[in-house]
């Protein structure tokens, strides 16, 4: 029989979580692109990679896209937060295409890094997840200077021209452990292998895995609120377990949540992606609080204050109403 009082069933928040500037900036684009040009605006991939922030925007008459062959000749379409190739521009100039970019500055720092190393001509060693959105934009910036090293697997694969010139990047939303521990090994095989100029994994996906770390150890069990592919959620469940959490599960919202994952559980962490809006999160707490999780405190392990102003085009278009 499960001998816990309602009272010492706790929630502890991780803070920060949820909404980074680069996601606050993308939607908000997308948005603003609706009130002033009027429905349909397009928009190529997931505008963030979020369920419910999409399907918000649909019904509000953005429309999405995989490919900008889709737009019709002369629409409005918005690149995503986590950017595009070059190639991509190009066929949207080719189909006269009114672009915003939304692709978040953090993402931007990174092309330009690996088009600045390109241009010296080094081998860059791409540090991501094949297939991701935001890796294919980035290899498309200098497809015949990058490789793309997926974890610590992909370190025996790499080959390079010269091992004197070869600097690694990465992806932004990746487990800072994890990432440390694949450049760690890429350097036993490069001991001259150049770091970026600065981190590539960004202060979002850092901070909140740091603030996943400060709870983990006292959950029995970590919930993370993000969709699943949503990588720097997906980071944060992992972490979880890595730091103490005897259980983590990725939840979309709070109809996901298990009445039996709370069997014997006196402490729930509870964080989420950033991608995905605080009204989710607080859908589950008050899930969690319906099943006797009523006090709740909140853990703050860093402060965030970063704001990225809209898309310049965007800005542009605004000044002139
Ligand atoms: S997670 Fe980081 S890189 Fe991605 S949109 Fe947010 S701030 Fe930008």
């Amino acid at each position: 029989m499960d001998v816990q009082t309602s009272a010492t069933r706790r929630v502890l928040v991780a803070k920060p979580r949820g909404y980074c500037a680069g996601v606050d900036r993308a939607v908000q684009a997308v948005e603003r692109a609706l009130e002033q040009y009027g429905a349909p605006v397009y928009v190529r991939k997931q505008i963030v990679h979020n369920t419910h922030v999409v399907k918000t925007l649909e019904e509000r008459g953005a429309v999405f896209v995989e490919e900008t062959e889709e737009v019709p000749e002369g629409a409005i379409v918005v690149f995503s937060a986590h950017g595009v190739a070059p190639a991509v521009h190009e066929e949207a100039a080719g189909r006269r295409l009114k672009t915003i970019d939304a692709t978040c500055p953090l993402v931007t720092k990174v092309h330009n890094e690996a088009k600045r190393f390109a241009a010296k001509d080094y081998d860059i060693l791409l540090i991501g997840h094949e297939g991701h959105e935001e890796v294919e934009g980035t290899a498309g910036e200098a497809p015949e200077h990058i490789q793309l090293v997926d974890g610590l697997d992909g370190v025996g694969e790499v080959s390079v021209r010269d091992p004197e010139k070869v600097v690694w990047l990465s992806q932004t939303t990746l487990s800072v452990d994890e990432t440390t521990e694949t450049v760690a090994r890429l350097r036993t095989r490069f001991p001259n292998l150049i770091d970026p100029p600065s981190d590539d994994i960004c202060y979002a996906t850092s901070n909140r895995q740091t603030a996943v770390k400060a709870i983990a150890a006292e959950s029995d069990l970590v919930i993370v609120v993000g969709s699943t592919n949503s990588s720097n959620s997906k980071r944060l469940v992992e972490v979880a377990k890595d730091y103490g959490a005897t259980a983590s599960y990725l939840v979309d919202d709070a109809s996901f949540v298990r009445e039996e994952w709370l069997e014997g559980v006196r402490t729930v962490g509870l964080t989420s992606g950033a991608s995905v809006p605080e009204e989710l999160v607080e859908g589950v707490l008050a899930k969690l609080a319906g099943l006797g999780f009523t006090d709740v405190e909140e853990v703050e392990s860093v402060q965030e204050s970063m704001r990225f102003a809209l898309p310049h085009e965007l800005r542009r278009d605004l000044r002139a109403v």
